[in-house]
């Protein structure tokens, strides 16, 4: 497990979320000046992404996992401000209608993972037949149990065609939790997020926590890894997942730029020798 803004697990490792901390913040952060550098952020993010759509390499999926009342909206909604909409899409994965139940739990998924040169962001995904799925017995525990290995295999296919995938698991306590949930009850303009399941699905926090646990120790591969975010302060948890979207795209950027550089050349090329006869036409 490597250390550092938030932490990243690493393949075959066993991972306790009590060890991690859903308060911590990095020292280096300082929520005084946390506007001014999500924004800093966003700007990068929009840029890379710009290059993504332009060089038409590669897709890049975001998948946001979490408790309920973790921050898998707000994330979305402020992590991507800068970013152009033209190339960015958003799939929040509900109950499956009839339709989709009836084909295999991946069928859904796969139907809208990103193509090349789309920024694709997962609110829930394929992990929650392995969690929501598990802690309510919706099936039984020789289907789910194959699921890991199956999701395994169905990342690397995308990883293997160009999918840059990075997967956040937002890490809350249960007293954040309670305070979120009361806070829509308190507050006449969010009572419309109050989710009364939300209330029920409380009692289920220890069985959840031990499905993540089992999805990000099984699941974190080298090509679609895991990130565990701290993810108490709202703040501290937008700038670490901007941070590491932006780190990530931003070793793709010279490839991207050299492509680009090279299609212009030759786009180039072709206009003068579109011009050149032209010109011989006319003389
Ligand atoms: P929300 O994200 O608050 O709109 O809620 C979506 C709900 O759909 C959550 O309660 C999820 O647990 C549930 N959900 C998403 N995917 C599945 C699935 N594959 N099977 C059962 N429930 C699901
Ligand atoms: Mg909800």
């Amino acid at each position: 497990m490597s250390a550092d803004f938030l932490w990243k697990v690493s393949e075959g490792d066993s991972v306790k979320l009590k060890k991690y901390d859903p308060d911590y913040v990095h020292p280096s952060f300082k929520h005084d000046n946390a506007d001014e550098t999500l924004a800093a952020l966003g700007t990068e993010l929009g840029e890379l992404q710009e290059l993504l759509a332009a060089a038409q390499h590669h897709s890049v999926l975001m998948i946001l996992q979490g408790m309920d009342t973790s921050g898998k909206d707000g994330t979305i909604r402020h992590v991507f401000s800068h970013v152009n909409p033209q190339s960015c899409r958003v799939n929040s994965f509900k109950v499956p209608t009839a339709e989709e139940a009836a084909h295999d739990f991946l069928w859904r998924i796969h139907n809208v993972t990103p193509p090349k040169g789309v920024l694709g962001i997962f609110n829930r995904s394929q992990y929650e037949d392995v969690l929501v799925v598990r802690v309510h017995n919706l099936v039984p525990e020789s289907v789910w149990s194959h699921r890991y290995k199956a999701i395994n295999h169905f990342e690397k296919l995308l990883a293997d065609n160009g999918t840059i995938i990075l997967k956040f698991f937002l890490h809350i306590s249960q007293d954040e939790q309670t305070a979120r949930l009361q806070a829509r009850v308190d507050d006449k303009d969010k009572a419309w997020k109050i989710s009364s399941s939300d209330f029920a699905e409380r009692k289920y926090w220890d069985d959840y926590q031990k499905a993540y646990e089992d999805a990000l120790s099984q699941c974190s591969t080298d090509e679609a890894p895991w990130y565990i975010v701290p993810a108490n302060h709202k703040w501290y948890r937008n700038l670490v997942i901007a941070k590491t979207l932006v780190e990530t795209m931003r070793k793709y950027k010279d490839e991207w730029k050299s492509d680009l550089e090279a299609r212009g050349r030759k786009e180039l090329e072709s206009l003068q020798q579109i011009l050149a006869g032209n010109e011989a036409k006319s003389s």
